[in-house]
C-alpha cells in the first residue's frame, strides 16, 4: 500500500515549492489509490505558529489537495503534529543511544573551531572528538556540567539508493559527518523527527524537492538504525527527489521571491486548478504536445518515473497562460459567481450585490472570459459597467478630439429608437458612421466607446451597451458632448 507524506513546516504560508511537493505527492498517492498523510512539522518552536498551521489547512483545501490522515482529521498514526510527539522522540532517542547507533557529544563550539584549524581546515563539519568516549569521561563531562548535543553515528563507506527521478544515487560517508539528532536543550532537531516519523508513520515514498537530496543519506543510516532496534515499519521508503524550480536569472526560486508565494495567486485571483496545472509541469508533463489538464486527468496520468531530473524553469508568461486556459473552461455562472468577490472587494459592486448588479455581472462575464488571465483583471475591465453615467471619467489618454463631436451626434441619433440589442445597435450604427458618413470603423466606434466606457479599450462594445441599457448609453454620450 502507498503511503505518502506532506511535511510541511509552519513557519511561513505556502509557496509553489511545496506547493509543488505536495501535488505530487497527492496525485502519486490518488494514482495508487494510497494514503497522503499531512504532517506538521513544529519542532521548531521558536519559528512555528497556530497562524501559519491554520493556513496550511486552509490553503491546501483551497487547492483542493485533500488528505486521508492529519492532525485536523486524525488517524492510525497520530499525532501528526510533531510538537505533540515529544514522548515518542525521547524514547527513540534513548534506544538509538543504548544501541550505539547515536551518541553524547560533549565538544563546544570552540573546541571544534580549533581542532578544525589545526587540521589546516580541510575536515567537513565534525571529526568525531566524542564518537568512543569511554563511560568514565562520559560521566567526567556531566559531573562538569557540559551540556551536550546528541548524534548519529555515520558507518564507513558509502551509503547509496535508487532515487525514483534521478536514479542511482551514491555518497562517500566520509563527506557526511556525524550529525547531531537533539540540541544541547533536548529539542529534537529535523534531522531527527522526519526520519523517524517517516518509519513510524509507515511511509513508503518519499517524494519532495532535491534541495533535501543531500540529507538523505543521513536518513538512509538512520533508518537502518531504526529498523534495527524495532522502530516503525523497519523497510526504508523509495525516495523521488523533485527538480529544483529556477526563478529569474536562473537562480534557484526562493520563498521570499516575487510570485512564490501562494498568497500572491489567490490575490490576483488565480484558479486552484489553474495554479497546480502550471506546477504540475514543473518536472512532469502529461503529453508532448499538451499542457492543459485538471486535476484529476494529473492523478490519473502521473507516473513518478516520467518526472525529469532537470531543472524546471517558473516561467510566469506561461503560468498566466495556463491559468486564462482553466478561465476559458468555466461555465458563465461559475465564472461570474468567481468574480464578483473581487468586484466588491474593490467596492465597484455591493456586499451582498444588488439583483441589477448581479445581472450585469453575468451578463459581463462572457465580455471579458477570452482576455482574463486572472479573476482580478475584471475589475479593471468591467468597472465602467458599474459606475454611475455622471461619474464616469475619461482617460486622459482618451480625450475627445473636436472632430469626433460630429461622430458622437451621429451615434446618438442611431440609437435613439434602434431595437436594444447588441445586432442592432452594430447594424444602426454602421448603417449611420460607416455607410452613410464613409468613416472606418475605427474612426466611426472609437468615440462611442470612449463616451460609454471613458478608454480607448474596453470588452466589446456593443455587447457592453445592451447590457447598459439606452437610457445610461444615451446619458453618458450627452455627457461626452457637454
Ligand atoms: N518540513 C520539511 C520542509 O518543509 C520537510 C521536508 C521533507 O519533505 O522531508 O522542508
Amino acid at each position: 500500500d502507498v503511503r505518502v507524506r506532506f511535511p510541511p513546516s509552519p513557519t511561513g504560508n505556502l509557496h509553489v515549492g511545496n506547493i509543488r511537493s505536495a501535488l505530487f505527492n497527492y496525485a502519486f498517492a490518488r494514482h495508487y489509490g494510497g494514503t497522503m498523510v499531512l504532517r506538521i512539522e513544529d519542532t521548531d518552536l521558536a519559528r512555528s505558529t497556530d497562524e501559519y498551521y491554520g493556513n496550511v489547512l486552509e490553503s491546501l483545501t483551497w487547492l483542493g489537495i485533500t488528505w486521508d490522515e492529519g492532525p485536523d482529521v486524525g488517524g492510525p498514526y497520530g499525532p501528526y503534529r510533531q510538537s505533540e510527539r515529544s514522548d515518542i522522540y525521547r524514547d527513540v532517542v534513548a534506544r538509538l543511544l543504548a544501541d550505539g547507533a547515536a551518541y553524547p557529544c560533549y565538544c563546544t563550539r570552540e573546541e571544534q573551531e580549533q581542532r578544525q584549524e589545526k587540521a589546516g581546515g580541510d575536515t567537513i563539519g565534525y571529526d568525531g572528538h566524542c564518537r568512543n568516549l569511554t563511560a568514565e569521561q562520559i560521566a567526567a563531562y556531566e559531573s562538569d556540567g557540559r551540556p551536550h548535543v546528541i548524534r548519529i553515528r555515520m558507518p564507513e563507506g558509502e551509503v547509496s539508493f535508487e532515487d525514483l527521478v534521478r536514479g542511482h544515487v551514491s555518497f562517500d560517508t566520509r563527506n557526511v559527518p556525524d550529525y547531531a539528532i537533539v540540541r544541547s536543550n533536548g529539542e529534537p532537531l529535523y534531522t531527527l523527527v522526519n526520519p523517524v516519523d517517516d518509519a513510524l508513520m509507515d511511509i513508503t515514498h518519499v517524494l519532495r524537492g532535491e534541495d533535501l537530496l543531500s540529507s538523505t543519506p543521513r536518513q538512509v543510516v538512520l533508518y537502518e538504525a531504526l529498523a534495527r532496534i524495532g522502530v516503525g515499519s523497519g523497510r526504508t521508503p523509495l525516495f523521488g527527489h523533485l527538480p529544483i524550480v529556477m526563478g529569474e536569472g536562473n537562480k534557484r526560486l526562493s520563498k521570499r521571491d516575487k510570485g512564490a508565494g501562494l498568497e500572491e495567486y489567490r490575490e490576483r485571483g488565480f484558479l486552484p486548478e489553474g495554479l497546480l496545472n502550471y506546477l504540475g509541469l514543473l518536472g512532469w508533463s502529461i503529453a508532448d504536445d499538451r499542457d492543459v489538464f485538471s486535476l484529476q486527468e494529473m492523478v490519473e496520468a502521473f507516473d513518478i518515473r516520467r518526472v525529469n531530473a532537470n531543472a524546471a524553469k517558473f516561467d510566469h508568461k506561461k503560468c498566466e497562460a495556463i491559468n486564462a486556459a482553466h478561465i476559458r473552461m468555466l461555465s458563465t455562472e461559475d465564472l461570474a459567481a468567481q468574480i464578483t468577490p473581487f468586484l466588491q472587494a474593490a467596492h465597484v459592486v455591493g456586499t451582498p450585490a444588488s439583483a441589477e448588479e448581479e445581472r450585469l455581472v453575468l451578463g459581463a462575464a462572457p465580455l471579458v472570459q477570452e482576455r482574463l488571465t486572472s479573476l482580478a483583471e475584471a475589475v479593471d475591465k468591467l468597472a465602467f459597467l458599474f459606475t454611475a453615467d455622471e461619474d464616469i471619467r475619461i482617460e486622459e489618454a482618451a480625450t475627445l478630439k473636436a472632430e469626433e463631436g460630429p461622430v458622437l451626434e451621429a451615434s446618438r441619433s442611431a440609437l435613439v429608437d434602434v431595437d436594444w440589442d447588441h445586432a442592432a445597435i452594430e447594424a444602426a450604427l454602421r448603417a449611420s458612421l460607416v455607410d452613410e458618413m464613409g468613416l472606418k470603423p475605427r474612426k466611426a466606434f472609437g468615440p462611442l466607446r470612449i463616451a460609454i466606457t471613458g478608454s480607448k479599450v474596453s470588452p466589446p462594445l456593443f455587447e457592453s451597451m445592451e447590457l447598459l441599457g439606452r437610457t445610461s448609453c444615451l446619458d453618458r454620450i450627452d455627457r461626452a458632448l457637454a
